[in-house]
């Protein structure tokens, strides 16, 4: 068996303690997908790349983080892992704490969690609490508790979520032989964007593998970043980043600055219609995921960022399936027809 996963692919770079002892569901190695028509699409000229995390174990890019994580957590003898999530890492904590015997506690915003992620906590047998608040309020919950009793913080406050989140970079740039002009991605609490930021500069002092410019992009809804302050109440269809004080938001804006990036908002009708044009190139993912492409249009199309005979990655974070209710409730009935050819005929050939 050629087992593998992305502590055993890059964990020579990855900081991690002496003690981490692999807990791994062969996360990583993800697809760099080419979407030449969508490059035409925003006008063309360049190369456009879709890095598809929701191809990983749990169907999101935490699985990068949470293998990392819970290895660490393993190796010092904890007994359980607690994190506070909009629903993907929720998902990834209990899936990894199940592969390693530990017992796992999730607090998510009451409400405000997509089905196919709910679902997936409970599957891999979190025990899920529900907060009568925002994700913000669940993960300052979280930190209290951790720091009075011995559980593990498993949310990207946790410094080993990032070194394996760093991996993405590393094989985006292994993939392309070096590091695109430009990464594209969702900005939520932030760690995510640190991580890549990170990775990136690792691989360039030891690979010489470049700098791409980082476009982060939140909800216009949910837009700290962007606003320079807090956002009280938080609102977006895109669940995944409906965060209003990114623990991370100091890396996000540093990733933007020294990079020469940005961070920008779209709304949700732009990131909902961004989701539909993916689909049509046979890649569903979920809202916040498109959120990134969104960003790039956008910025495309008002003449800020020029991507003549550049290279474009854009990051999608998680599955289409993980929110499959944004689809079915807008979604018409399917016809019903009775078992007859004749009618068959009649409804696909007219
Ligand atoms: C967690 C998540 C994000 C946001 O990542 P951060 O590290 O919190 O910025 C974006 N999209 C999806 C699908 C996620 O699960």
């Amino acid at each position: 068996m050629n087992y593998s996963g992305v502590l055993s692919r890059y964990g020579n770079l990855l900081d991690l303690p002496e003690h981490t002892t692999p807990i791994t569901l062969l996360e990583g190695d993800t697809p760099l997908i080419p979407v030449p028509r969508l490059a035409e699409d925003f006008g063309g000229g360049f190369e456009l790349f879709v890095k598809y995390e929701g191809l990983n174990p749990t169907g999101s890019f935490k699985d990068r983080g949470m293998t990392a994580a819970i290895s660490e957590a393993v190796g010092r003898q904890v007994k359980a892992v607690i994190c506070a999530s909009t629903g993907n890492t929720a998902a990834s904590a209990a899936a990894y704490a199940a592969r390693s015997g530990l017992r796992s506690i999730v607090l998510i915003p009451q409400g405000k969690v997509a089905t196919g992620k709910l679902a997936g906590a409970v599957a891999y047998g979190a025990q899920v609490v529900q907060i009568q608040g925002s994700f913000d309020d669940a993960l300052s919950l979280v930190v209290e508790i951790t720091q009075k009793h011995p559980l593990a913080l498993v949310n990207s406050l946790n410094p080993y979520r990032l070194e394996g989140q760093k991996t993405a970079a590393f094989e985006i740039c292994d993939t392309l032989g070096s590091a695109p002009d430009w990464l594209c991605l969702p900005v939520g609490n932030a760690g995510n964007i640190t991580a890549y930021w990170m990775g990136f500069q690792q691989y360039n002092t030891i690979k010489k593998t470049g700098l791409p410019r980082v476009l982060g992009v939140q909800a216009r809804g949910a837009a700290p970043l962007v606003l320079g302050h807090p956002v009280e109440n938080p609102e977006t269809i895109a669940t995944a980043i409906r965060i209003g004080k990114p623990a991370r938001g100091e890396g996000a804006l540093q990733a933007a600055e020294q990079s020469g990036g940005r961070i920008i908002a779209v709304s949700d009708e732009e990131i909902l219609s961004m989701q539909r044009r993916l689909a049509g190139e046979g890649i569903w993912v979920e809202p916040a995921s498109a959120a990134g492409l969104a960003g790039l249009q956008t910025e495309i199309q008002a003449g800020k960022l020029d991507p003549k005979k550049n290279r474009i990655v854009a990051v999608c974070t998680g599955h289409g399936l993980k929110d499959p209710d944004i689809i079915t409730r807008q979604m018409a009935t399917p016809t019903i027809l009775p078992p007859k050819i004749e009618m068959l005929e009649e409804v696909i050939l007219n």
